[in-house]
């Protein structure tokens, strides 16, 4: 099966996805593609649900390491922020900066069905947050206040003639 990058607006980036039931070779072939389609378009994480899959995984790639995501739950943020730019496949062409936890502390399980916990800090912990977010139904321009959302959206319906 080919998989494309589902972009804003489309109404599938506002759904919560459903939990993954088993892991088996479907998925697995899934998850590859989600890589694939991950690294083509030079981005360093990628939820289902941006390849039209409503199920809550995620792949990243950070520093050099891979992670696939399965049924994660943050169980930890913490109260101290950063602020750092994203960007994202499915909102081509802009960034913003966005506040999230520093650390956070996820429980999820990984490709061979192992139930791993994992405290993340830096990069790791904000690409944690921002796939997550996918999950639920949200995108990063959606932690933005109200007056910069409304820029930041003008300046992509700009880009893409919407
Ligand atoms: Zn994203």
């Amino acid at each position: 099966m080919k998989y494309e990058i589902v972009v804003y607006p489309d109404d599938r980036l506002k759904l919560i996805s459903s939990p993954v039931e088993k892991i088996d070779n479907d998925l697995i072939d899934m998850i590859n593609e989600m890589f694939r389609v991950m690294y083509e378009s030079d981005g360093c994480g990628l939820a289902g649900v941006q390849i039209g899959v409503l199920q809550r995984l995620f792949v990243m790639e950070i520093k050099g390491k891979k992670y696939v995501m399965i049924n994660p739950e943050i169980l930890e943020r913490s109260k101290d922020y950063s602020i750092a730019e994203e960007g994202c496949l499915s909102l081509p062409g802009i960034g913003a900066e966005v506040k999230r936890s520093k650390k956070v502390t996820v429980k999820y399980t990984d490709i061979d069905g192992k139930e791993k916990i994992l405290k993340a800090t830096g990069l790791l912990a904000i690409c944690i947050q921002h796939e997550y977010d996918h999950l639920d139904g949200k995108v990063f321009i959606d932690h933005l206040p109200a007056s910069e959302k409304i820029n930041v959206l003008r300046d992509y319906r700009k880009q893409h003639n919407l």
